[in-house]
C-alpha cells in the first residue's frame, strides 16, 4: 500500500485514533486540518528506515501527525528546509574511535534520541520514543515536538531559541520574544541551580535552543500549569503556534 494517496483512508485513522490519543480529543476543525496537512507533509518529505527498520504507514502516519500538529494554524510551507526524517528502532548510537595502548578502540559511546539539522535538511528520530512520546500526553516530554521545533528554530540558519515570526509588526514582535524566552531561561536555570520543582523540565537550562525545544513539549502536553506559572511565554507559544491548549477537553477530563 502506497501512502502517497491524497484521501486519508480508514486505516490511518485508525492509527492517529490508536497511536496519538490526544487527537480523540481535538476539535473536529482541527482533526480534519489535520488530517490535509499530514497529507501534505508526506507528499513532500522522504522517511528512511535505519539501522534495519523499516518504514511503515504506522510509522509515518505517527509521526507526521505530531510535526504537523505543531504547525497546523502557522501560515507558510510545511517546514520547508526539511526533506528527509531517518527513523532509528531505538536510540541513535554514534561509534567513537579512541586510541588506548596504540590500538585503535570502537566503542558505541555516544547515544541520543533524535536530532535536527535544517541545513541538511534532516530529522533523525528514535521510533521507540517517539511512540511513547505520543502515547503519554502529559508527561510534558515528546521527542517529536521537541525536534520539529528545533527545525522551527532553524529556519533562520540560527539554532537560538528564536524561530522565525511572521507577524505584522515583527520588530516589536522580536523584542517581546528574546525578552521574554531570556527571562524564562534564566528562571529555570536559577530553579534548576536551587533544586526546585519546575513545569519547564531541566533540560531547558542547557541553552536557548534547548529551552525553545523543551518550552514547545510543555506547551502542548502541560499547557494548563504552563499558562499558570508562566504566562508570558505561554502567550508568546499560544500566539506563535496560534493554539491554545489549555482549553483542550483532553487536558480538564
Ligand atoms: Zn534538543
Amino acid at each position: 500500500m502506497t501512502i502517497h494517496k491524497k484521501i486519508f483512508i480508514s486505516d490511518w485513522e485508525k492509527i492517529l485514533e490508536n497511536n496519538i490519543p490526544i487527537y480523540n480529543f481535538l476539535p473536529s476543525s482541527l482533526q480534519s486540518k489535520l488530517k490535509d496537512l499530514i497529507l501534505i507533509f508526506l507528499d513532500d518529505k522522504r522517511f528512511f528506515g535505519c539501522d534495519g527498520l523499516e518504514i511503515t504507514d504506522e510509522i509515518r502516519i505517527t509521526i507526521s501527525a505530531q510535526a504537523c500538529l505543531l504547525i497546523i494554524n502557522r501560515k507558510g510551507k510545511t517546514y520547508p528546509l526539511l526533506s528527509s526524517i531517518l527513523i532509528y528502532p531505538d536510540s541513535i548510537n554514534k561509534k567513537v574511535e579512541r586510541i588506548e595502548n596504540q590500538f585503535v578502540v570502537t566503542d558505541m559511546r555516544r547515544s541520543w534520541l533524535g536530532d535536527s539539522n535544517a541545513r541538511k535538511g534532516q530529522i533523525r528520530i528514535s521510533w521507540k520514543h517517539a511512540q511513547l512520546g505520543a502515547l503519554n500526553w502529559k508527561d510534558g516530554q515528546n521527542l517529536v515536538l521537541h525536534e520539529f521545533a528545533h527545525q522551527l528554530d532553524q529556519e533562520d540558519s540560527c539554532a537560538d531559541g528564536v524561530p522565525i515570526l511572521n507577524c505584522l509588526n515583527p520588530q516589536h514582535a522580536y523584542m517581546t520574544w528574546n525578552k521574554i524566552i531570556t527571562d524564562e531561561y534564566k528562571r529555570l536555570q536559577s530553579a534548576v541551580e536551587n533544586n526546585m520543582v519546575t513545569v519547564i523540565d531541566e533540560y531547558g537550562a542547557t541553552d536557548l535552543a534547548e529551552f525553545f525545544a523543551v518550552a514547545t513539549e510543555v506547551f502542548f502536553e502541560k499547557p494548563i500549569p504552563m499558562k499558570l506559572n508562566h504566562s508570558k511565554l505561554y502567550k508568546i507559544l499560544s500566539d506563535f503556534y496560534g493554539l491554545d491548549p489549555a482549553e483542550w477537553s483532553y487536558f480538564s477530563q
